[in-house]
């Protein structure tokens, strides 16, 4: 069997720190190629750059930074950089939390998702901001000695987030909710012209239902989710006859 070929990236940028790390404890079990934004890109989500060039210049071994979105940085992989598909997608590690409905904003996460759909097996991992990143290493080296022996159903990736503080253990998860408490702010530029500025200062609030990611951080545990791409709801695809009388 050909050595084990791991793609990394992230959406912080390939001057970050988690993503060095990542790449140093990939290297332990496969040939690692990093490629990942010049800057940050975080909260670009599934962004695609289908109207603009992409540029992409080596600024190591086996490692290469983009103009490009985290995305494009999946493809540029997968379609021109590599030899052959990888084994292996890793984002991170991401400085911010990825839990409940932040998946669908983040970078880190898209990454993931986009080497899934490619035909990788592929994870994200993220650390709040407020978190030390050496407490990672240890499970991060156990979840990839580990994670081949359970396999995952197609269309799925694993999203890993740590606490801020050492690890209790791990915990596999499900998907929490949480609550934005996101503001447009207006302010004036220095001709007197108005500029908007997205975000809160407040921390969001988190549902923390038993058994899910924020409840398991907030803990000091590590949230091991599986993510599913499928988003359709299977329950209310069942419900035709009603869908029938209101909609024809
Ligand atoms: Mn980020």
């Amino acid at each position: 069997m050909s050595e084990r070929l791991i793609l990394v990236t992230n959406d912080d940028g390939i001057q970050s720190e988690g993503i060095d790390l990542l790449a140093t404890v990939a290297s332990r079990f496969g040939r690692v190629v990093v490629i990942a934004p010049d800057r940050n890109r975080s909260a670009i989500s599934s962004a695609l750059s289908l109207h603009s060039p992409i540029r992409m210049n080596e600024v190591g071994v086996d490692r290469y930074s983009s103009d490009g979105t985290p995305v494009d940085c999946v493809n540029l992989g997968f379609y021109h950089k590599l030899e052959r598909k990888p084994d292996w997608v890793l984002s991170g590690v991401n400085y911010g939390w990825n839990l409940g409905e932040d998946v669908f904003y983040s970078g880190t996460v898209a990454a993931a998702i986009e080497g899934c759909l490619l035909g990788a097996r592929a994870a994200a991992f993220s650390l709040t901001t407020r978190g030390n990143l050496e407490n990672t290493k240890p499970f991060l080296a156990t979840f990839l000695e580990q994670w081949e022996k359970m396999p995952l159903p197609p269309q799925t990736i694993w999203n890993v987030n740590f606490p801020q503080q050492v690890p209790l253990g791990v915990r596999l998860t499900g998907q929490d909710n949480r609550a934005y408490h996101d503001v447009v702010e207006q302010r004036k530029d220095p001709r007197g012209k108005p500029y908007y500025w997205i975000g809160g200062e407040s921390a969001p609030t988190y549902s923390r239902q038993e058994g899910c990611d924020a409840d398991a951080v907030l803990d000091q545990w590590i949230s091991v989710t599986p993510l599913k791409l499928d988003l359709s709801h299977p329950e209310v695809v069942t419900r035709r006859d009603e869908f029938k009388r209101i909609f024809g």
